[in-house]
């Protein structure tokens, strides 16, 4: 199933016709937002917990070249090697040149959404590296050939029967069971294998600290950690966002991402590596090295209202406090991120013109901005993207609109700021308007406003204008 971000309305009525899907959707983001709250319960005072990461959020965002710089100095004085790449060509190309120098035949991949915005696992299996998603959710929606479907759960909607074929299929498993235990069970004998032999593993970045170079992953099966520790060779990709700027920011904004996530106080798994292994240590990589990944970030640095995106740390709370992501699932959104966090960032990362369908499918309640820990205004946000999308201006550039449409906005702007060029264009438009008029009712229309029309009457335009009425009243008063 390979959905792209353009069909996002076509797969919205797929998925809202799906009673499977609704169902499961009628349970799921109820579920995680409880478990959000009784989490956040757990703060002395959530709301100061909330205000303090908010505002080392936008302080990152406030200092984003600085401390990429001194997390850039600090990780390579401890020997990881740090690569910047521009766009997903130079990310992808750095990767699959190490593999393939080093003569690697497969890698294994811990949950990374920076890895599916640039399509890693394509690039490295069309050149012959196998790539496999070790976080079983992630494995599940690899082998099926879906987008995640939640960003916690990428699998979390797929039945145990269709897992079970599955696992039958390709996983090995031997006898079919539908005990989500032994599902697992037969999920990780399978991937044990491929860590014994591992030669080089790809995770992504939670937090990555510029005080002390080092690079934070968060996660619940420990195959993250078994990814980073059991190869020689640890490729580490981060979007430049994921820098903090110390370690007690970065504990934190761990704090609140385990509690926005899945409701814990913190997640089974919490690895910490600076630098790669060092030569009195037993575990961990010979080589690390950390891709730091712009793909069209900087650009929109530029755009104070734009590069506030660049605050969230990827919780998923907003997706499950979202009405419309709670009607048509994760699947529409055709891309790494969906919910509203998906909304905020794929027309950034994609461009306004990709993604209308994206930031015009909300109904504005403002939601996602009430819980996220980042203090992303998502409704500003899609307000602004959609005013962009009107003016075509900026680098997020809009869709090419009707030249009709544009010339009558454009008109009336001209028009309502001169009062004699509106004071002609009514004299000119009035009987054109007014023909169309039953008992001072206008109920139809040719030409662009057609289909407006349709659906609204508007009064006729009075004979005379209050201005020509008031000027009769003024000349008969004198004479
Ligand atoms: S936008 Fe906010 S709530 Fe949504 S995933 Fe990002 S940080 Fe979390």
């Amino acid at each position: 199933m390979n959905i792209q971000t353009e069909q996002f309305v076509e797969v919205a009525r797929r998925e809202m016709a799906d009673l499977t899907s609704r169902a499961f959707l009628q349970l799921l983001p109820p579920v995680i937002a409880a478990m959000r709250k009784a989490g956040m319960a757990t703060f002395p005072d959530p709301d100061a917990a909330n205000e303090y990461s908010r505002a080392i959020r936008a302080e990152v965002v406030a200092r984003l070249p600085e401390l990429l710089e001194e997390f850039e100095a600090n990780a390579t004085a401890r020997g990881a090697t740090v690569i910047w790449a521009r766009d997903a060509k130079e990310a992808n190309d750095f990767i699959l040149n190490l593999a393939l120098e080093r003569g690697i035949k497969y890698v294994t991949k811990g949950k990374s959404m920076v890895s599916e915005e640039l399509g890693t696992n394509d690039v490295l299996i069309r050149n012959g590296i196998e790539a496999f998603e070790t976080d079983l959710g992630e494995f599940i929606a690899q082998q099926l050939h879906r987008p995640p479907f939640h960003i916690v759960g990428p699998a979390v909607n797929v039945s145990v029967q269709e897992v079970c074929d599955l696992f039958m299929e390709k996983a090995g498993m031997e006898e079919p069971t539908t005990d989500p235990v032994e599902l697992g069970y037969a999920a990780r004998l399978y991937l044990r294998d491929k860590f014994h032999h591992l030669e080089m593993g790809i995770t992504g970045v939670n937090m990555a600290v510029a005080e002390t170079g080092s690079i934070i992953n968060v996660e619940n099966e420990g195959n993250i950690r078994l990814t980073k520790s059991s190869p020689r060779i640890q490729v580490s990709v981060m979007s430049i966002e994921k820098v903090v700027p110390n370690m007690e920011d970065a504990m934190h904004v761990l704090r609140l991402l385990c509690r926005n996530c899945t409701g814990q106080s913190i997640s089974s798994y919490v690895s910490i590596d600076t630098g790669p292994k060092k030569d009195d240590e037993i575990d961990g990589p010979e080589e690390l090295y950390i891709v730091i990944v712009d793909n069209g970030r900087s650009d929109l640095y530029g755009d104070v209202k734009a590069r506030e995106a660049l605050r969230c740390i990827r919780c998923g709370a907003c997706l499950n406090h979202c009405p419309v992501y709670a009607t048509i699932g994760g699947y529409p959104y055709g891309w790494a991120y969906s919910g509203p966090m998906g909304q905020v960032l794929n027309p950034l990362l994609l461009g306004l013109e990709r993604t209308q369908d994206l930031y015009r499918a909300c109904t504005l309640c403002g939601a996602c901005k009430e819980v996220c820990p980042s203090g992303i205004d998502h409704p500003s946000m899609f307000l602004y993207y959609r005013s962009k999308d009107v003016k075509g201006d900026g680098e997020l550039k809009g869709k090419k609109r009707d030249w009709k449409e544009v010339s009558i906005f454009k008109l009336f702007t001209l028009a309502s700021t001169l009062p004699w060029f509106w004071n002609m264009g009514i004299r000119l438009l009035r009987p054109l308007y007014n023909r169309n008029a039953e008992n001072g009712v206008v109920t139809h229309m040719s030409g662009p406003f057609e289909g407006w029309f349709r659906t609204r009457n508007l009064p006729a335009i009075p004979s005379k204008t209050f201005h020509e009425r008031w000027k009769n009243i003024r000349e008969k008063r004198s004479s």
